[in-house]
Order: C-alpha cells, then structure tokens, then sequence
C-alpha cells in the first residue's frame, strides 16, 4: 500500500475549518460546502461533471418513522455552484428495492422514470442518471468526480493494472460501463468483492471516492487524485517527449492571432452551413504542444474517451490541412481548400450516425466539426453561442490532458464508436436537449458598435446583447470602455479602442471581433459628437473634427 498524501501539489485544499464549522453538523451544508470547493478547481473536475452526495436520517412524515435519505446533485447544474435547489432528496431503501425490478441493460431508460418514485424531498431537483451509482454503496459522503488525471488513468491501455500501480490493493476498478443502474450494480459488487477500498475508478470514465464524513471525503478525492497527477508527472519525466515530439513549430503569438482573425469569419461560415455558429480561438500551450506533435495524426481521429467530453466536441475534431504561413488573404482561394475537408468531415459524421443508429435514434443532429486544429496556429471551436463554444474548447483541452496523461502511462485508448453514439444519440440526451430554452432573437449574431463607451452606443449594445446578441463595444476612449463592458454578464461582450477615422483603427476592431466571435453581422455606427458654439465661434478645427467623426466615421 501506499504512503498517503499529506501535502498537495496538484490540487487547490481549499477547506477552512472556520467556515465548514459555522455549518455545525449539518451534512447537507458540509456535503454543499465540499462541492463547491472541489468544483472550484477544473482539475478536480470540469465544468457540469460529476456529482456529490450524502446521507441524513429524517423522519417520515407520511410514517413518523427515521429514514434514511440521500442528497445528491439533481441533473444539470455544476458542483462549483451547487446550492440546495440543485439537489435531490432520496430515500435510500426504496432505490434499493429498484433491484428487484431492475429488467437489465434493456432497462435503463425505464429505470431513470423510476427514480422519481424514491422521492422524499418533494422539493427536490430531478435525479440524475448517477442516482443509482452513489444510492447502491453504502457511505455517509460520496463523490463521483471527472479529473483530468483520473480520466487519463481511466483511459489508459492496462487501466486495471495502472489503477493497481498506482494504489496498491485500496482502490477498485470496474470497466467502461454507461452510466445507469447497470453501473451502479457494477460498482456495488466492486466493493463487496474489495472491502475496504477507499474508492473506484470507472473504466474510460472517471472516479468514486467516499468518507465518512464530509472532510473526509473530501481529503480522499484530494489524495486519490494527488496521486494520480503525481504518477502521470513522473511517468511524462521518465519519457522526456509527449504525443512523439514536436512536428510543426508554432506561429509566434501575435502572427497566430493574425492567421486565426483572418480564418475565422471563414471557418464560422463553413461550419454553419444549417445553423449559424458562434467562435471561440485558443493557442495555450497544452494546445500547441498537441496540435505541433507528431501523434495528432493518430490521436486525433481515436476520439475523445469521456462522455462529458464527446458530448461537447464531437466524437472528433476536423485537422486542418492548411500550412501555418498560408496566405489567407485570398479568401475564394483558401475557401477552395477548406470546402473539400469539411465536405469530407460532414460525411463522416454521417457514415458513423448511419452505421451505429438505432431503429429510435433520434434524427441525426448539425454534422459540422464543433472543434477545429490548425497546426502551428492554434485550435477553433464553433457552437451555438460563446458559452456552449468556450465550454466546448475548454472540454478538448481537457481531453487533450487526458491523451497527453494516459499516452504517458502506457497507451490511450478511446471508447468504441457505438458506445459512443450510444450516449450521443440517447434517448435521454434528447430529451435534454429538447428541454433547452428557445433562443433568442438575436442569438447567434455579433453585433460591432462604434461609440459604445456611453450614451445612445451604449443603450444600443444593451438593447442587442438582451436580444441575446454577442457585442463588440468600441470607442475612442478606453476607461469608459472597461467600465461598459464591466456591465454584461461573462461571454456576452468584448471591447476595443478604436478611432472611426483611422481604417487601422476599424481594421483592428474588426479583427478582435473575429478572434473573439468568429466574425461581424451587424454593424452599428454610432460613434458621434456634437460641439455647441455659436456658429461664429465655431473654427475650422471643430468643423473638421465633426466631419471626420460623422461623415467620414460612416464611410470608412
Ligand atoms: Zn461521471
């Protein structure tokens, strides 16, 4: 066995014993007060991944008699910000005796129905399809966490034996199982056969750890993963190279930002060829060491291992075959060369809906790429609006930590095609997925808006961005632009200083709206002034001033 950890080099211990105390003994606070600290951190977990629990013992109204019922998050939401509302209430007895009914793989869909009927806290959030895996082990807190380390464990060819390497005899392992009451069966037996682990690693998927209490749990997932990120370090070191070295050489940044600006508003096109998309650009380094190297050829088209992140970013991304000094100022000529790939992309994507659908699959979804790799330059995500676009890229670099982790250890390995279509197309994911809110009228669109600092600009990028537009604010004056843009919610605006009478200055804004959004739909000038002197005062210097500002503002 080995030695626990104490200190921790890989994961934030956020834990304070003053706030947790002020919670006194309420498990439901404690169990609040550790997710959110774990969901703090994206190494812990990424964003919507993974869920917490914890066990109190209440009393039947309907019985008067203790019961015992679980918390857990409820479907949706993120542990980070987890609050009571985003739980659910279960008794554990009844989700139990859910085994006698349970009709096998067959079964699942008809089973997450089922959950409801174990509902004790009739204010509770609707359950989760991971309900069953914490339900059917028997502590008092539990987590079910996706870190990248973890997942790179999970992934990795020889898991078992990795997992075995790394832990000794306290942790167990089960296999790629989807997630439903066949897991939760899967990872009970785990620990009749193991007693005493301390937690299970889900094969390709991610990790369960528990405690007794609240702290204890949370120490555990900490360690456990600690551990992981300390053997993957070592094992990167031992190899001295990562993805089989460096192939392509990087663009340097401020050239990287010119290609991607410029390649942008022509990806965004393509890619939305049945609904239109917004972008996201990113060129960090664990990027560019992926996107440079040898084994993306190989890597690459395997696809990504954990559901969470296939469901953001395709099963896989469209490489570029472009050279990173392309002249890309020869739009039609560029186009000429992108057009057969994505032809080729959307193709794909069909050949693998038809071949694995179902005879209730639901209607194949946009084939365009979601994520897109331009070597030497960096990586382009487009979704339907900078949230879900972010959130996609963030998710492939995610996967990228994962391949870079498990190629480490020994050998990546991905989940097969069907497995993945599976959890692509179910039934269940569709219902979420019809569940979403309607857009908004002018969700999808880039609005650029000169003058935007204050005044009548400003009330006009207000009026877009609350008809669900994306804004570019621009200015002369940069202190009120920080001070706007300060007022929109995250992923809604971006900024720039510019001078409407300096075409540099326009080219530049432009440029930051590419890299930023993907490209420009509408434009609004509004950038003006007035100067107020009697006409015989006014000089020459104030008429050109106007002139430059209302006329010439316009033209260029
Ligand atoms: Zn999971």
């Amino acid at each position: 066995m080995q030695e626990m950890v104490k200190t921790f080099k890989y994961v934030d211990y956020l834990w304070d014993d003053k706030k947790a105390a002020s919670f006194g003994d309420n498990q439901v606070d404690l169990f609040l007060y550790r997710s959110n600290i774990l969901g703090a951190d994206l190494r812990i977990t990424n964003y919507g991944g993974g869920n917490t629990s914890c066990r109190t013992i209440e009393k039947d109204p309907l019985t008067n008699e203790d019961v015992e019922v679980m918390w857990i998050k409820g479907s949706g939401g993120d542990i980070g910000t987890l609050n009571r509302s985003g739980i659910a209430g279960i008794y554990v007895d009844r989700l139990r005796d859910l085994k006698n009914v349970y009709g096998g793989l067959e079964d699942e869909d008809r089973m997450v129905g089922l959950f409801n009927h174990c509902i004790y806290d009739l204010n509770s959030k609707a359950p989760s399809i991971d309900t069953p895996l914490h339900g059917l082990l028997p502590f008092a807190h539990i987590d079910h966490l996706h870190p990248d380390a973890l997942i790179a464990v999970a992934a990795a060819k020889d898991s078992e034996k990795v997992t075995k390497e790394i832990w000794g005899d306290t942790m167990g392992w089960v296999p790629w199982q989807r997630p439903g009451f066949d897991l939760g069966l899967q990872i009970e037996k785990c620990l009749e056969d193991n007693p005493g682990i301390r937690g299970i690693v889900l094969g390709s998927h991610g990790l369960f750890t528990w405690g007794d209490t609240s702290y204890e749990c949370y120490i555990n997932s900490l360690e456990v993963i600690e551990m992981a990120s300390e053997f993957i370090d070592k094992k990167i070191k031992e190899k001295g190279s990562i993805f089989g070295g460096q192939k392509i050489e990087s663009l340097p940044q401020a050239e990287r930002h010119e290609k991607a600006a410029q390649i942008m508003p022509l990806l965004r096109g393509l890619c939305s060829s049945e609904n239109r998309m917004i972008g996201h650009f990113s060129d960090t380094d664990v990027v560019m060491e992926y996107i440079n190297s040898h084994d993306l050829e190989r890597l690459a088209p395997m696809g990504t291992s954990c559901p969470d992140h296939f469901l953001r970013t395709k099963i896989q991304p469209l490489v570029l075959t472009l050279d990173k000094n392309e002249d890309l100022s020869d739009t039609g000529a560029v186009l000429k060369k992108l057009e057969p790939a994505f032809e080729a992309y959307r193709q794909e994507y069909a050949d693998y809906y038809n071949t694995c659908k179902r005879d209730n699959s639901p209607a194949m979804r946009d084939a365009n790429p979601v994520i897109i790799i331009y070597p030497g330059v960096g990586m382009f995500s487009f979704a339907k609006n900078k949230q879900t676009t972010r959130v996609a890229n963030e998710f492939y670099i995610n996967a990228i930590n994962v391949m870079r982790g498990a190629e480490a250890i020994t050998e990546y390995t991905s989940l097969p095609r069907q497995e993945a279509f599976d959890i692509e197309y179910w039934l269940l994911e569709e219902a979420k997925l019809q569940r979403m809110p309607k857009e908004q009228p002018l969700s999808r669109k880039v609005a650029l808006i000169t003058g935007a600092g204050g005044g009548i600009g400003k009330a006009i990028a207000d009026k877009l961005a609350a008809e669900g537009a994306n804004v570019v604010l621009t200015d002369i004056n940069e202190e009120s632009l920080v001070t706007a843009n300060a007022t929109y919610k995250r992923d809604v605006s971006t900024y720039t200083v510019c001078d409407v009478t300096n075409t540099d200055s326009i080219a530049n804004a432009y440029k930051k709206a590419c890299l930023e959004f993907g490209g420009v739909d509408i434009v609004v000038h509004s950038a003006g002034l007035a100067i107020s002197k009697p006409l015989l005062e006014t000089t020459d210097k104030d008429w050109a001033i106007l002139q430059n500002i209302l006329v010439k503002g316009n033209l260029i």
